[in-house]
């Protein structure tokens, strides 16, 4: 028998180390750890067969701990985004209304009418509840919601375009991000994309020229992400659609952010309205719930009934649902527009229109905190989440410095680790050496936890530099 095998410690021995207590004393499952425990025991068996030795028992006991830290430390958790960046994809995108989430909880804690017709008692569709309410809004004919964008338009592909063409402008076969490409995804559906024009110059005469026999529509993609700024030319989608009509084809239009308020009234460049695509004429448009909507996870498709009907039919339709809850989030979300009060009841709308006096004064109350290390200057907000490419709104941040040299750069980077690694993390970002955060894409809510969290950490760090 090898002597290594006689220097493992027991289970009971590992549990009742003092570190593996304090575990169980602050809540992890003692089923859990006993497990974990056992599992280390298990390869350590097998490196011992393998010819190494037995570890430590310290050693052994540093392993449970950073396993069990990995399976319930590292869960999803709250974190306060202070980047200025209002539809962070990283940090989550949209936060929802009150309301919102006072629906999700409604229709979670018990059974709903889901997909069953309370008048005849027959079985119902799920999209019954929101077909009308986004109809209501964009002036569409139909309407149908699914599980995100990037599934709208999957589906919308594949249920209109499979072993055929549809034709999209070079410049908008892009990638959106988080290796989204539009090409991938029409490839998927089995669709042949036909890419006219250049990169910077698309023409409606490129659109006709390349429609044939087999043409089954004309693609938009919203260049979410990136401006081409200089010698351009796109094709307007009231020009694509009147190509389409001369060709008797349907003209789609991916729009990524879903803009259902007018961004000029808010000090913004245009971004491309849903309602005015379907004014144009356009057969489909998609859109994603939780970028300028607001809402939670979704993918909206509205447009002419001949074709939502078609794609509701489609296989895929049932792959790439809603679930209740978001569909509910998402319902109270749009009744916020048909009541006229999105720009105050959806945290994006409040964030985008939060005036800069109004930023300045929390941003002096985050400073108080700070011990004197923070200062107020002026800076530059931005939308994000695919919308509004180069479009930034004022706004005014809490900015540290350090002192000039290399202490200065490492007390930045120190404070940024330290605020991202706090209970409640505050994310927040560098610019040329300085950390900022942006009172902009922070909830009211939340500023005198910020200005307690500032004033510990910053306390803290006084003393180390
Ligand atoms: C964001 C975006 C998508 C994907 O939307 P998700 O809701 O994230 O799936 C698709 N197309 C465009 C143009 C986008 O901006």
């Amino acid at each position: 028998m090898n002597i290594e095998f006689r220097k493992l410690p027991s289970v009971e021995e590992i549990l009742s180390d003092e570190r593996i207590e304090r575990l169980i004393v602050v809540g992890y499952p003692r089923p859990m750890v006993a497990n974990l425990v056992r599992k280390e025991l298990e390869s350590i068996r097998r490196q011992i067969t393998n010819g190494e030795k037995c570890p430590e028992l310290p050693d052994i006991v540093t392993a449970v701990v950073i396993h069990a830290e990995d399976v319930v430390g590292c869960s999803l958790r709250p974190v306060i985004n202070a980047t200025g960046v209002i539809l962070h994809t990283n940090l989550g995108r949209a936060p929802l209304s009150d309301e919102a989430m006072a629906a999700m909880h409604a229709v979670s804690m018990g059974y709903s009418n889901l997909e069953f017709d309370l008048p005849t008692g027959a079985r119902g569709s799920r999209q019954t509840h929101i077909e009308s309410l986004l109809c209501e809004i964009t002036g569409a004919e139909a309407a149908m919601v699914v599980n995100n964008n990037a599934a709208a338009v999957l589906l919308g592909l594949s249920a209109t375009a499979k072993r055929k063409e549809i034709i999209v402008s070079r410049g908008q076969s892009v990638e959106i991000g988080d290796s989204f490409r539009i090409p991938d995804v029409m490839r998927q559906s089995g669709a042949k994309l036909i890419e006219v024009g250049t990169t910077n110059c698309t023409y409606a005469a490129d659109y006709e020229n390349a429609i044939t026999p087999s043409t089954v529509g004309l693609l938009r993609v919203h260049s979410s992400n990136f401006k081409v700024v200089g010698f351009t030319h796109e094709v307007s989608i009231e020009e694509m659609v009147a190509v389409g009509k001369k060709h008797n084809l349907p003209v789609f239009d991916d729009q990524g952010s879903g803009c259902l308020l007018d961004t000029k009234l808010y000090g913004l460049s245009e971004e491309p309205m849903v309602q005015k695509s379907i004014d144009a004429g356009v057969s489909l448009v998609f859109f994603s719930g939780d970028k300028l909507v607001g809402g939670p996870q979704a993918g909206i498709i509205v447009g002419k009934k001949e074709y939502i009907a078609r794609l509701r039919k489609h296989p895929l339709a049932r792959a790439v649902r809603i679930d209740k809850i978001r569909l509910a989030a998402l319902i109270i979300t749009l009744l916020h527009y048909v009541k006229g009060e999105a720009a105050y009841r959806i945290p994006v709308w409040r964030m985008i229109s939060a005036t800069l006096p109004d930023i300045d004064h929390r941003a002096q109350v985050w400073n108080t905190g700070t011990n004197g290390l923070g200062e107020i200057i002026d800076g530059r907000s931005m939308v994000g989440g695919g919308s509004l490419p180069g479009g930034t709104l004022p706004t005014r941040l809490v900015a540290f410095k350090g002192e000039t040299g290399k202490k200065g750069a490492a007390f930045v980077l120190k404070l940024q680790q330290t605020l991202r690694n706090y209970q409640v993390p505050i994310v927040g970002r560098i610019e040329n050496d300085v950390f900022l955060l942006d009172p902009r894409s922070v909830l009211p809510e939340d500023d005198e936890n910020i200005k307690n969290i500032l004033y510990e950490v910053t306390g803290k760090l006084l003393n180390l530099f």
